[in-house]
């Protein structure tokens, strides 16, 4: 019986977890459950699940739903503020934590958990961009296993040797093929680009997911997120990792060897697959996905990716081939654009441009501590906000 936290219970991947501890409730028993402020969802997921405890980031949320566990006699502690993330991530009980809050939030949070050495279940690709080189240190040193989630790294994790070192090419590994779906405008033109609207860019051809992954994934921004995520869990330079436009979605990513052989990972586009191969790992369990139907997908294409009209991912590669702080920059300023889009404030086009104006202005440099790039974080959020005032 493992004992999981799951921090950001609520959302798109939070909920798929669950569902894999409903199918399988010999194995799994969970711990502790978190939420921003949805404390509707959070109360009905701790009705069945019957967590120990209970997070919610935002405190009046928290007293709220505090009141609501006691009045239905439910023995569920309910906890407030962000502090209390970390608690039930390092906690002793805990065997592993699924790290599925969005963006920089995530990233105190998923680091307790990987200083107190728990098997780490990452969806959170924010806080491996914001912080690659010390998580993955910190990782290592503190023993601490880290397992991808994002379903490329998971379909290229399942591609390698099993317990793989630091240096793939030690393996054989020529490359990495991140393929990409493309997202809802893969042949949309750079003109019409300028006019598409927040409900067309969260409708994903292929996944569902939470709203800020959609609009990334419509932009490539995510795509470029993953390439630095692969860069650090797979300690690969830009140079070995090509990213790949496929629009079924079906293969999830790619290894090639020195050989020639390429190995790849397919499935249906369903978030189970991974979850429950990280949580099960190195055993296999089944997920609810159903069967991959080769006859009925009959094709399968590949494109190259366009980095003019997908700007972001062109400013992903070159924030790898910059100081160590880059990543973090376009990442703190592609949170605050991204959420400007969504607001109306901003046009589609804008999130690349304002992310370019961010990284221009704003010097990367090397760093070895959290704490001061969480401060880049900051002064990048802000930078990004007078941009889109300027506009
Ligand atoms: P989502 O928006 O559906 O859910 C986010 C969760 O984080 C919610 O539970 C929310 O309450 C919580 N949260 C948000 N802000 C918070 C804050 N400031 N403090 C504490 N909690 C907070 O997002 P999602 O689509 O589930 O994505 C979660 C992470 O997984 C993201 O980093 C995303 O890039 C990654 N991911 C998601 C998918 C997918 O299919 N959804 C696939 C690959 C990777
Ligand atoms: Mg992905």
């Amino acid at each position: 019986m493992k004992k999981i936290t799951i921090l950001g219970s609520t959302g798109s991947i939070g909920v798929s977890t669950l569902d894999i501890c409903r199918r399988h409730p010999d194995r799994y028993d969970v711990y502790a459950l978190t939420a921003n402020r949805d404390t509707q969802k959070l109360l009905s997921q701790i009705q069945e699940f019957k967590p120990e405890i209970a997070v919610v980031a935002d405190i009046s949320a928290a007293l709220a739903l505090e009141k609501q566990v006691k009045a239905l006699s439910l023995k569920t502690r309910v906890v407030g503020g962000s502090d209390a993330l970390s608690e039930v991530a390092a906690a002793d009980e805990v065997d592993m934590v699924m790290a599925a809050i969005v963006g920089a939030a995530g990233l105190l949070p998923a680091l307790a958990a990987v200083k107190a050495g728990k098997t780490l279940l990452l969806a959170n690709k924010e806080a491996l961009v914001l912080s690659g080189h010390l998580f993955i240190e910190t990782a290592r040193r503190c023993g601490a296993r880290i397992l991808p989630i994002d379903s490329e790294h998971n379909a290229i994790y399942q591609c390698l040797p099993v317990d793989f070192d630091n240096d793939l090419h030690r393996h054989g590994v020529k490359r990495i093929l991140l393929t990409a779906s493309g997202g809802p405008f893969l042949n949309t033109s750079a003109e019409a680009l300028k006019q598409v609207t927040p409900a067309q860019a969260i409708a994903h051809p292929n996944w569902d997911m939470g709203k800020k992954i959609s609009v990334d994934s419509a932009t490539m921004m995510n795509k470029g997120l993953e390439v630095v995520e692969a860069r650090w869990l797979f300690n690969l330079s830009p140079d070995d990792i090509d990213v790949v436009v496929h629009p079924q979605s079906v293969i999830h990513s790619m290894v090639e060897y020195a050989d020639g052989s390429v190995l790849a990972q397919l499935g249906n586009p369903d978030m189970r697959t991974p979850i429950a191969h990280a949580m099960a790992w190195p055993e296999r369990i089944a997920s609810g996905v159903q069967s991959l139907d080769l006859f009925d997908i009959a094709r399968l294409d590949f494109v190259k990716p366009d980095f003019q009209r997908f700007r972001c991912l062109q400013l992903a590669f070159d924030s790898l081939r910059d100081r160590y702080s880059a990543p973090a920059i376009l990442n703190a300023a592609n949170e605050i654009s991204v959420d400007a889009f969504l607001n109306g404030q901003i046009a589609f086009t804008d999130i690349a441009s304002i992310n370019a104006s961010v990284m221009d202005k704003l010097p990367a440099e090397d760093t070895d501590s959290i704490e001061h790039l969480l401060e880049i974080d900051v002064i990048a959020r802000n930078m990004a906000r007078q941009f889109l005032h300027v506009r």
